[in-house]
């Protein structure tokens, strides 16, 4: 933009961001831990992508943008932004819904915290309803002790909210993956037993060392 012969550079917030032949929406820069590995604490975003909003944006903008982009594009349009997308749980359904009755592959990458974030409601329930086909759920941690150094929730009980959340999702028919970051402190064999255990597809995710990773 040129106000009086200045040039004005505006700077646009990332709400949709590509990937691995997937599309990401950035809901938030907010969350319900704070992991001691959080790309949040080492970057502004992944994959080149700045992922700080300068505002959260509504159902409408989100599906604005979405309307802008050919999705048919995509393998699977996935809930993962700098920040937990639960924290917009009525986004997260709104968007599911208008995705799915469009039949786009809808997944979410969590901390798993929904319940506790969302208190009240039947977080589980309401995903189904909106059609999700997959949840990827960050557990990080073979025990709850250990959970609470690494990701730091603010929640008491976050650990046990997770594999509710797993469990519950699961009984619902809905596919979960669950994932740890490859850190030196984490039984990763012990989360992979946690994860069978759980009727769930296990992940290990690389931890940030570049822009190359996908958040969760
Ligand atoms: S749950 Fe994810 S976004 Fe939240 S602090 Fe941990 S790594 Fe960061």
């Amino acid at each position: 933009m040129v106000i009086n012969n200045v040039i004005i550079l505006i700077l646009m917030d990332t709400i949709c961001y590509e990937a691995y032949k997937n599309l990401y929406i950035n809901l938030t820069n907010r969350c319900s831990g704070d992991c001691i590995f959080c790309i949040r604490n080492f970057a502004n975003g992944v994959n080149g992508y700045d992922l700080r909003l300068s505002k959260e944006s509504s159902i409408d903008e989100v599906i604005e943008v979405l309307e802008k982009q050919d999705l048919s594009e995509y393998d699977e349009i996935v809930f993962a932004g700098l920040g937990e997308p639960t924290l917009r749980f009525e986004v997260v359904l709104a968007v599911t819904q208008w995705l799915k009755n469009r039949n786009f592959k809808v997944r979410l990458n969590t901390n798993g915290h929904v319940a506790l974030i969302n208190p009240g409601k039947n977080v589980i329930l309401e995903l189904k309803n909106v059609g999700i086909d997959s949840i990827s759920v960050s557990l990080n941690a073979e025990s709850e002790e250990k959970y609470n150094k690494l990701c730091r929730p603010i929640h008491k009980n976050a650990y046990s909210a997770v594999l509710d959340f797993i469990k519950g999702a699961r009984k619902a028919g809905i596919c979960v993956r669950v994932t740890v970051v490859n850190l030196f402190k984490i039984d990763v064999d012990n989360c992979k037993m946690i994860a069978e255990k759980l009727d769930s597809e296990f992940h290990v995710r690389a931890l940030y060392e570049s822009k190359n990773n996908e958040i969760y």
